[in-house]
């Protein structure tokens, strides 16, 4: 009996897959066996996940450290109403397993940063699906440790892009050997003299001058020394050429030298002044809202975010009218006609946007970007196949390279893709030469003191102890701060005082047991005035 079980749902699969395997070399058993771990089941991992659960992959591992709220629903495809609340992981497997019941499913409702280092290891290929800078740092970094292909891919509005990561060392080759040792005689043939290869110089030379005699004159003279330095090439490629050109990608930190600075910095800028913008409102609401009622509003209980929008809306009005009084004197008030008046009144409206919507809230206080299923479906698919094709190299199969260059923009308006070159940095803080460094751009109000320094470093992730670690210019080797000299250490000194501008760079460095504990030995901070 249970034989006859297993056989019948080996038919099923057979025909269930059996159009797939049509695709000049395909093996379902590289499926069947295949494990895929997606971090972020949000639009992108949603269709990623659904993508693989249909073409039969034997595991797929879901981490999502969110809940199911109403504004997902618009495009996250395995989830519905009623489902608000959830864990997006949780439900998303169970949406899964109903589409493909031969699917096995692990989901964590975790961070990426605290999952078992055993799931990243059981993994073939890890897919980002990812909605914010420093999770896909993270996962870079880990992926790089590990030596795992990863697959990154992300969406604002009517654009995306998808990125794919090879790190060195995990064996898979890359780019078309042939191309590339192409490109390497081409580059050879560059570099050469005169005075080392007088006779290709002369031969070039007549090769313009005597047309007919062109190709006899290239089989004589130029042939020969391309083939020799392809012979040349080809001899040494494996060992030399081989993991730079082949075996690796740019990774993501490539890309982003230093991470945008955290949304949690300009909040706290916001609230140590006036509201001067928009958003500075909300913010300020949040705030308020909080002192009123005792806790936080939360965003998923429509009376709650009527109330903050009433607060919000409160703080709006403020600002508009200091704006109002800032430009126009009181002396000159009274004369103003009751249309110059409005005309003023509307101007301002103009630039500070009109009276507050209902979900301007939630955008708002979440920092959300523009997102929408069409174009979350495109970048997912390509994610997917980038994937699928990974997937099987990683098996040591071959259904395609994957794409080259390795990164691919989609622009929506104009249906367009264009690949983008690009380079591996050797400065690179994940995957380059450089080690014990790290970049951080941090946001501090235009009056902050040194003291802000630890405070900002802190809410960026960055907790030092100010006991242990000196902050000098990298310019001027200027010391402005130094807890070992008490001359050096007035937490209170204005950072305008000691002449640091918009967008200057300093560096933070560690002494006694922080220069022996500390991973990093030198923080490059950046720091914008706000
Ligand atoms: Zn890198």
């Amino acid at each position: 009996m249970f034989y006859l079980t297993e056989k019948i749902e080996d038919i099923v699969k057979a025909r269930m897959y059996a159009r797939q395997q049509l695709i000049e070399g395909w093996d379902q058993g590289v499926i069947d066996n295949g494990c895929i771990l997606i971090i972020g089941v949000g639009a992108l991992g949603c269709e990623i996940a659904k993508d693989f659960a249909l073409m039969g992959l034997g595991k797929l591992i879901l981490v999502d450290l969110d809940t199911i709220e109403t504004s997902n629903l618009s495009r996250q495809m395995l989830f519905r109403v009623g489902d608000e609340g959830r864990p997006k992981a949780e439900v998303a497997a169970e949406r899964l397993k109903e589409m493909n019941p031969y699917l096995k499913v692990d989901f964590y409702f975790e961070k990426l940063q605290k999952l078992p280092i055993s799931v990243y290891e059981e993994s073939d290929v890890v897919i980002a699906a990812l909605d914010n800078f420093n999770a896909r740092l993270d996962l870079n970094k880990i992926c790089l440790r590990l030596k795992k292909p990863m697959v990154e891919g992300g969406t604002v509005g009517f654009e995306g892009h998808v990125q794919i990561i090879i790190p060195e060392g995990s064996g898979l080759s890359y780019k078309n050997k042939k191309r590339e040792i192409d490109n390497l005689v081409d580059a050879r043939l560059w570099e050469i003299t005169e005075m080392e290869y007088p006779e290709y110089f002369k031969a070039q030379r007549k090769i313009e001058e005597l047309e007919e005699d062109i190709e006899q004159i290239r089989e004589e003279k130029i042939n020969p020394l391309i083939r020799r330095f392809r012979k040349e090439i080809e001899l040494v490629f494996d060992w030399k050429y081989a993991p730079e050109v082949l075996d690796q990608t740019p990774c993501y930190r490539c890309l982003v030298p230093i991470p945008p600075a955290d949304d949690k910095l300009v909040a706290a800028c916001t609230l140590k002044g006036l509201p001067r913008n928009r958003n500075h409102c909300v913010i300020k609401a949040e705030v308020n809202f909080e002192k009123k009622y005792g806790h936080r509003p939360d965003l998923n209980l429509n009376d709650e975010v009527l109330k903050l929008k009433e607060i919000a809306q409160e703080e709006l009005e403020k600002l508009r009218e200091r704006v109002f009084n800032e430009n126009i004197p009181i002396e000159e008030r009274s004369s103003l006609t009751k249309e110059e008046t409005e005309e003023w009144k509307k101007n301002i409206e103009d630039t500070f946007g009109a009276d507050y919507k209902f979900e301007e809230m939630e955008n708002i206080l979440g920092n959300k970007i523009a997102a929408i299923q069409t174009v979350s479906s495109v970048i997912s698919s390509i994610e997917s196949q980038e994937a699928l094709k990974l997937l099987f190299r990683v098996n040591g199969r071959n259904i395609g390279d994957p794409m080259d260059p390795p990164y691919v923009n989609y622009n929506g308006v104009y249906g367009q893709f264009d690949h983008l070159t690009i380079i591996k940095n050797n400065d690179c803080l994940a995957c380059g030469e450089i080690e014990g460094e790290e970049n951080v751009h941090i946001v501090v109000p235009f009056d902050a003191n040194v003291g802000y320094i630890f405070e900002a470093m802190k809410l960026s992730e960055h907790k030092l102890d100010p006991e242990l670690w000196m902050i000098t210019s990298p310019m001027t080797k200027e010391i402005y701060w130094n807890p070992y000299m008490p001359s050096m250490k007035d937490p209170n000194i204005k950072l305008t005082s000691l002449k640091i501008k918009n967008n200057d760079i300093i560096t933070l460095s560690p002494l006694g047991k922080a220069l022996v504990e500390s991973e990093i030995k030198k923080y490059n901070v950046i720091i914008t005035f706000m």
